[in-house]
């Protein structure tokens, strides 16, 4: 007994099958459903949808019968196939010459009758058969073959919806330009290898030279390198790791079972190695190169999104350090992710709890006159509204940690919150009439980051805040840095702030020689003042070029009709020095930490009534003795 003669275009049949991606899964309720229905209105014992494969037959769904699949050769269905118009009617096949040998026949499950439709898919490929089995020979009449024919459709049909809707979910996990996982499949690998327990590292990669490829060359040049660059990290590590496009210029790679730092550290030089050779282009040659962030799991952290964010910590930081170095991740870089994480999740919680953002509070700390100008020695001239925040899981978090965690957003809500409660104290202070009177001359000096400057409605919405505040633009001075000034920032923008200093306000450049703006970037902005880095005040008495620094500081502030504030004064000599220097105005610790309102009050009242305050240690009397 022959087998089955194989169809005419039996690789395409077969490949046709693969896309359908069908064999050996789980059963599933809809062709388990067509099955049993087959069975009941054809009165057959069995029923089945299988599928030909190479060297078997398997079924899709069966009613029954308990086998999963039967090798080819034995298959009737292996028959049906040969002609996808037609149905195979066999109604006795002990008489049939093609199976009356059929162990199938022969043996269990005894075959006696069987009816086949062929599964015919849209391109014409016959993949299997829906077919009923009786144990007793019998003639299938007219309405029969018609049932198990309508069912047969359903079942093409079911199995061609659930193709698409694999290949679409394929599509939303695959990046279109380098066929590479997305981000998404990538990380979801990532949970999938964690969740089994097994050790991964991952590398997260970030190209240099992209957007010079991109911009100078072209776009097509710019995908040529994208797609070369996949290419070298796909045949850089095994079949079995991951590599996927999670944005841009930026991939990452996962290896799977790799535990070690040094394990990882040979393939991660071996990528580095694989991203900075040339490409070749055309006529010409791109350059290539690539900056690396490794983390382990389980040593550096042990969940997905945390692990990419720690291997990108580091890659972070090899970039700082030039362009083209790995980052290996440490378990400091994955303790300042999950402090900050908490940082996030609790200040999310606070601004969405009832009063919102109940734990932002402002301190203020006193800017005195040295006596240079009008003002007399020690006058307070303005206090400095300073953001704290704290949140019972996280405690108090300093302002130079908070900002940069909590980003531009949340950072402008903050600011808000703060200005709102300084302008609401200072009012008060300044209705008061001990501590009023030192105010009388003082401005509340508000600090304004880059981004929120950058918007386009914060003149606005400061001069509000000021004036539901019941004070005046005259009463405050806003406090912006370098970056505001570059040349990134819009004239628009700086516009605004010209035109709240038009309605009385001052402005001061903050953190003065922290930056690089030079001379022009100063002159975009009409100022009032500037205020020296404490880096630079500190370093007084220890390094001769900060006492170079001040004094051209000094000069350059004044020549330029601006006054010039010292910050971060801690000790008598710092004081002495910046008087000598001819500084105008200081802040710091050794005058007045920043203060609660409150305490803010009785400082002023402490204040001697005129002259020099004893209680600010600036008189000449002092300057002198620590000379
Ligand atoms: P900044 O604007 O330069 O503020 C001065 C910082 O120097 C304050 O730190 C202040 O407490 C500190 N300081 C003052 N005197 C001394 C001293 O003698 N020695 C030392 N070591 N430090 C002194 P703080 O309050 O931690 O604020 C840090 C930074 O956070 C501020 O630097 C500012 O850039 C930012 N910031 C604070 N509050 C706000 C705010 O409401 N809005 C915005 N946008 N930024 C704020
Ligand atoms: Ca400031
Ligand atoms: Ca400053």
């Amino acid at each position: 007994m022959p087998p089955a003669p194989l169809p005419r275009d039996e690789e395409r049949r077969l490949a046709s099958l693969r896309s359908f991606e069908v064999l050996d899964t789980a059963s599933e309720e809809v062709f388990d459903d067509i099955v049993a229905l087959a069975a009941r209105l054809t009165d057959s014992p069995i029923a089945l949808v299988s599928l030909v494969d190479a060297e078997r037959q398997w079924f899709k769904a069966r009613y029954g019968v308990e086998a999963s699949e039967t090798p080819r050769d034995v298959a009737f269905c292996a028959h049906t196939i040969l002609n996808p118009d037609k149905p195979l009617a066999v109604e006795d096949a002990t008489k049939d010459p093609r199976f009356r040998e059929n162990p199938l026949v022969t043996g269990a499950p005894d075959i006696r009758a069987y009816l086949g439709v062929p599964l015919v898919t849209q391109e014409g490929q016959a993949l299997g058969s829906l077919c009923v089995i009786d144990r007793e020979a019998r003639h299938f009449d007219r309405e029969t073959i018609g049932t198990v024919r309508t069912l047969a459709r359903a079942v093409v049909t079911n199995l061609e919806l659930r193709r698409a809707l694999l290949q679409a979910r394929e599509a939303a996990l695959t990046d279109p330009l380098t066929g590479l996982p997305n981000r998404r499949a990538t990380m979801a690998a990532l949970v999938e290898a964690l969740s089994g327990g097994e050790p991964v590292a991952v590398v997260t990669v970030d190209l240099d030279h992209f957007k010079e490829a991109n911009d100078g060359e072209g776009h097509a040049a710019g995908d040529a390198l994208l797609k070369e660059a996949a290419r070298r990290l796909r045949d850089a590590v095994r079949p079995g790791d991951t590599v996927g496009r999670t944005g841009g210029d930026e991939f990452v790679v996962l290896l799977s079972g790799v535990e070690d730092r040094a394990a990882a550290d040979g393939i991660v030089q071996r990528i580095s190695a694989a991203l900075h050779q040339p490409v070749p282009y055309g006529e010409r040659v791109l350059r290539l190169g690539a900056t690396l962030g490794v983390a382990l799991a389980p040593a550096d952290a042990q969940e997905a999104e945390m692990l990419v964010r720690v291997a990108d910590e580091a890659l972070v930081r090899a970039k700082r350090e030039g362009r083209g170095s790995i980052g290996r991740a440490s378990p400091e870089d994955a303790a300042k992710l999950l402090r900050a994480a908490s940082i996030l999740r609790s200040f999310d919680a606070d601004a969405c709890g009832e009063g919102g953002l109940s734990g932002a509070t402002a301190r203020l700390q006193p800017i005195l006159a040295l006596g240079q100008g009008k003002a007399p020695d020690g006058a307070v001239l303005a206090v400095e509204a300073l953001a704290r925040w704290g949140h019972p899981e996280v405690g108090e978090i300093p302002p130079g940690e908070l900002f940069p965690v909590i980003g531009p957003e949340r950072g402008a809500l903050l600011g808000r919150a703060v200005r709102a409660q300084a302008l609401a104290a200072f009012a008060g202070l300044q209705a008061q009439r001990q501590a009023g009177a030192r105010l009388a001359e003082a401005r509340l000096a508000l600090n304004l980051s880059a981004s929120e400057v950058a918007r386009a409605d914060i003149a606005l919405e400061l001069a509000a805040q000021v004036e539901g505040a019941g004070l005046s633009l005259r009463a405050v001075e806003i406090e912006i840095t370098e970056e505001v000034l570059l040349e990134r920032v819009s004239n628009r923008t700086l516009d605004g702030l010209a035109a709240l200093r038009g309605r009385g306000a001052r402005l001061v450049l903050d953190d003065f020689g922290t930056g690089n703006s030079g001379l022009a970037q100063l002159l975009r902005l009409p100022l009032d003042g500037l205020k020296l880095d404490r880096r630079f005040v500190q370093r007084l008495g220890a390094d001769v070029r900060a006492e170079e620094i001040v004094k051209a500081t000094v000069s350059l502030a004044h020549s330029l009709g601006l006054q010039l504030v010292a910050e971060g004064i801690e000790t008598p000599r710092q004081a002495a020095m910046l008087r000598a220097l001819g500084c105008d105005a200081v802040q710091g610790f050794l005058f007045a930490r920043p203060m609660t309102p409150d305490a803010l009050g009785n400082w002023l009242r402490g204040l001697p009534e005129e002259g020099t305050p004893e209680l600010v240690p600036l008189g000449p009397r002092i300057a002198r003795r620590v000379n």
